[in-house]
């Protein structure tokens, strides 16, 4: 794969991966803020719904938001810490993943 190869197919599983999370989120956090309201049975049903939004997103993010490359999800483990939205180079192998560095 050559550093262009890589950095387009990052893109395309960014974009996959943004749009699942954007789905996730709208189940997670409305069910987030109802969840308080809730009592016995809907209130067992919610919590298993929000972990079940939460495992599923965890899931696609490993498996479609890695490096082309090496195959690792764009994490720092500086600032706040956490998964990088747009990252600029790949925390592993260095790769660049972003359309400006090419
Ligand atoms: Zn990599």
């Amino acid at each position: 794969m050559t550093p262009i190869e890589i950095t387009v197919e990052f893109q395309k599983r960014r974009k996959k991966w943004i749009l699942v999370s954007i789905v996730c989120g709208c189940v997670f956090v409305p069910l987030l803020f109802t969840l308080s309201s809730l009592e016995g049975a809907g209130l067992s049903i919610g919590i298993i719904a929000l972990v079940l939004s939460l495992m599923v997103w965890s899931i696609f993010t490993f498996m479609i938001y890695t490096c082309p490359k090496c195959g690792m999800v764009p994490f720092t483990i500086y600032g706040q810490g956490g998964i990088i939205l747009d990252p600029d180079r790949c925390s592993q192998c260095k790769s660049s993943l972003n359309p400006h560095n090419l």
